[in-house]
């Protein structure tokens, strides 16, 4: 049975469903109306999508085989043939894929099609400065964005909506992404991209932005620079906002909402999973829907690996189930987070993940960048005069993230002029700037002034407030 009304500003494909299209057992959901992209999906029972993925567990594991990587990491566990995946059980069989794993395959021992198939990469950074590369077929970014229309109709937003994207265009994935999910959805896009905070604001008023995507804590950035105008208010156009990239609290979202007076909706993704798009709240917001056609998702716990039970917090692990071009099998993402337990009101058959706790690596998220410690050291201990003890500390600064890099350089340079302190702090600072992409601040200490911890040395503080 059929009943959705599509509502498109424009005619053509049916895009917005309010949703009463659902198959068998449905029931709970037909009492309301919630706006759907893809119902044949997006509500498909459990059953029907558990042989969906086992279908498109099977694709993976061809075109994972494909890849010199894979092909070496199956035969270690006597998989030849997709068919040897007879259920999804036969998931647990296959070994892990890391960040590590990536690394190790730049550039492309893990591209499973031919080059001239592939019609775009994203890179994320890396531990040790090597990024980790994921290539895209059209197939792959057309599906990439069918997830991402599928998130933002799940919010309620629509073809109606100003959309203004303020999150990087390139290789970050969170430009394009939402970009194009966007578009399928009919929105009209301002690919503001980040930062210039007067330019953004200017734009929200001149275009009437209803919704935006950016990381919470540029969105309270902006609130700061919004108060700080004459006029003193937020843009009355503004109903809705996207915001990930970055763990985040509760109480960040509300104070977002209660800000701006808006609604906000979490977002999370990672560019080994194409990106944005993974994991969305609906209109609900009880947790984030994973989508489950595309994403084979376990919660593991990161010591044991044992599988975590509903409601118990561990890693998640994820395996791509339509990707062509770059199949990922049983990737440990670090993030922690936990399912929730029972039903979503809005119907949608994907399981929920609650919000990300945080990590089981040592990653840091500063204003949305990942920084690895690593890379850090790695810049610094490339200038000769920085001496062996080193401190990386990241604090708020207003609503933004402030990363400072205290270090001990040779005594004698507190001897000579102060300029050389200040060029040595211009060239450290840059040169980290280039591994991790964010400007530290660098205080230079005497020999011996730093802190010296007793066993493993600590070297990151974190000073933010716990989320
Ligand atoms: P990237 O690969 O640069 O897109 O970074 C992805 C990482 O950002 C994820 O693995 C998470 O650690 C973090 N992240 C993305 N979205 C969220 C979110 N909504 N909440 C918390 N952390 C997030
Ligand atoms: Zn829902």
């Amino acid at each position: 049975m059929n009943s959705s009304t599509a509502v498109g500003r424009r005619s053509g494909r049916s895009c917005y469903h309010f949703g009463t299209v659902f198959d068998k057992g449905e029931a709970r959901a037909n009492s309301m109306k919630v706006p759907v992209w893809n119902p044949a999906v997006e509500f498909l029972e459990r059953e029907a999508l558990e042989r969906l993925q086992l279908a498109n567990l099977r694709k993976t594991v061809a075109w994972a085989l494909k890849t010199p990587f894979y092909r070496r990491r199956l035969a270690e566990v006597g998989l030849h043939r997709p068919e040897d995946i007879a259920s999804l059980r036969d998931l647990r069989d296959i070994p892990y894929t890391t960040k590590e794993d990536l690394r190790e395959s730049y550039p492309r021992g893990l591209l499973a099609v031919d080059l001239e198939q592939v019609v775009r990469l994203h890179t994320s950074s890396g531990t040790t400065g090597m990024p980790t590369v994921i290539h895209h077929t059209q197939a792959d970014l057309d599906a990439w964005t069918e997830l991402v229309a599928r998130c933002i109709v799940a919010t309620g937003a629509s073809r109606r909506d100003v959309f203004q994207n303020m999150t990087n265009y390139g290789l970050f994935t969170g430009g394009l992404g939402l970009h194009y999910g966007a578009e399928r959805v009919g929105m009209l896009v301002i690919p503001a991209s980040s930062g210039n905070t007067s330019r953004q604001v200017q734009l929200m008023r001149h275009f009437q932005t209803s919704v935006v995507h950016a990381t919470p804590s540029y969105l309270l950035h902006l609130h700061s620079a919004l108060m700080d105008e004459d006029t003193d208010t937020s843009p009355p156009s503004l109903r809705k906002a996207f915001i990930g990239a970055e763990p985040h609290s509760e109480e960040t979202r509300r104070k977002i909402e209660t800000l701006f007076e808006i609604e906000a909706y979490n977002s999370y993704g990672l560019s080994e999973m194409n990106g944005p798009g993974v994991a969305f709240e609906c209109l609900y917001k009880t947790g984030l829907h994973l989508w489950e056609d595309a994403y084979l998702l376990e919660v593991i716990d990161p010591d044991s690996l044992r599988p975590c039970a509903e409601e118990e917090t561990g890693e998640i692990v994820l395996t791509t189930l339509q990707r062509q071009a770059t199949p990922l099998l049983r990737y440990r993402t670090r993030d922690l987070s936990h399912l929730v337990g029972g039903h979503c009101p809005c119907g949608r058959s994907h399981r929920r993940l609650a919000r990300i706790k945080g990590r089981s690596d040592d990653m840091l998220i500063v204003n949305g960048v990942n920084v690895f410690p690593s890379q850090i050291e790695e810049a610094l201990m490339k200038a000769p005069e920085v001496g062996t003890n080193y401190l990386i500390q990241v604090e708020k600064r207003g609503a933004l993230d402030r990363l400072a890099v205290k270090t001990e350089v040779h005594a004698a340079l507190f001897a000579g002029d102060a300029r050389v302190l200040s060029d040595l702090r211009e060239r450290i600072a840059e040169r980290i700037r280039a591994a991790v992409l964010v400007k530290p601040s660098i205080e230079l200490h005497e020999p011996g002034s730093l802190p010296v911890s007793e066993g493993k040395a600590r070297r990151v503080l974190d000073l933010r407030p716990a989320f």
